[in-house]
């Protein structure tokens, strides 16, 4: 019998370089299930709509919500973000790996949903060095970065609790935290044992 997947949380502040992270991660592995979540925010130069986001109007996203249709959502710095819930659903029953990258107040609805979710925080070196992606990325207003900064303060404290943290210090160095962590959780005795007593 197949073994379902596993979700995998990757929160942290932003900038911090979880979608640079994760496109490296993903290149190459048809195993893994990047979830794509419907946002209310505009597009970013670059942004593909159906690959980096679903990007949806307020009303969409309401109708989604009375839907039940997220698996968690929240509202971050003036727009709202949302984990489909079906996609995941189907990937991790098909034994994909399902990665979430979404904030810490979205971690911990799915965390409350499904404790068996693993919660991987990812930081930068420093603060200096955070300011600098987010300022150097471009894609924000002098505001918009203020504010992401001073969210940063409140979701580098939710990090305590996270089973994971990862020192996206160099881009290779953080994936290569990232494939060890995934392959020890594969590795549980949970998860091991299961294989030998399953007929
Ligand atoms: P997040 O998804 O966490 O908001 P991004 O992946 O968009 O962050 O990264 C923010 C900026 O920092 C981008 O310009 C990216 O190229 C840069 N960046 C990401 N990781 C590193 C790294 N290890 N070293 C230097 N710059 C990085
Ligand atoms: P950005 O606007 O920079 O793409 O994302 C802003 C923040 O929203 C990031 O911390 C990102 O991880 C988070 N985010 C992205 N998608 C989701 C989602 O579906 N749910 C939640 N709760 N947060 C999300």
């Amino acid at each position: 019998m197949k073994r379902p997947g596993k979700i995998f949380i990757v929160a942290g502040p932003s900038g911090a370089g979880k979608s640079t992270v994760l496109s490296r991660l993903f290149a190459g592995r048809d195993d893994l299930f990047y979830s794509v979540s419907a946002t209310t925010r505009e597009p970013r130069p670059g942004d593909v709509d159906g690959v980096d986001y679903h990007f949806v109007t307020a009303d969409h996203f309401r109708a989604m919500m009375r839907q039940d249709a997220f698996l968690e959502c929240a509202e971050y710095v003036g727009n709202f973000y949302g984990t489909p819930r079906a996609p995941v659903e189907e990937a991790i029953a098909s034994g994909k790996d399902a990665i979430l990258e979404i904030e810490v107040q979205g971690a911990n609805q799915v965390y409350a949903k499904r404790p068996d979710a693993i919660r991987i925080f990812i930081i930068p070196p420093s603060w200096e060095e955070l300011e600098h992606r987010l300022r150097s990325r471009g894609t924000d207003t002098p505001e918009k970065i203020e504010k992401r900064l001073m969210r940063a303060h409140v979701e580098l404290d939710a990090a305590k609790s996270y089973d994971y943290i990862v020192l996206n210090d160099t881009v290779d160095s953080a994936v290569e935290q990232l494939r060890a962590i995934m392959q020890a959780e594969h590795c549980r005795p949970a998860d091991r044992i299961a294989l030998f007593t399953e007929v």
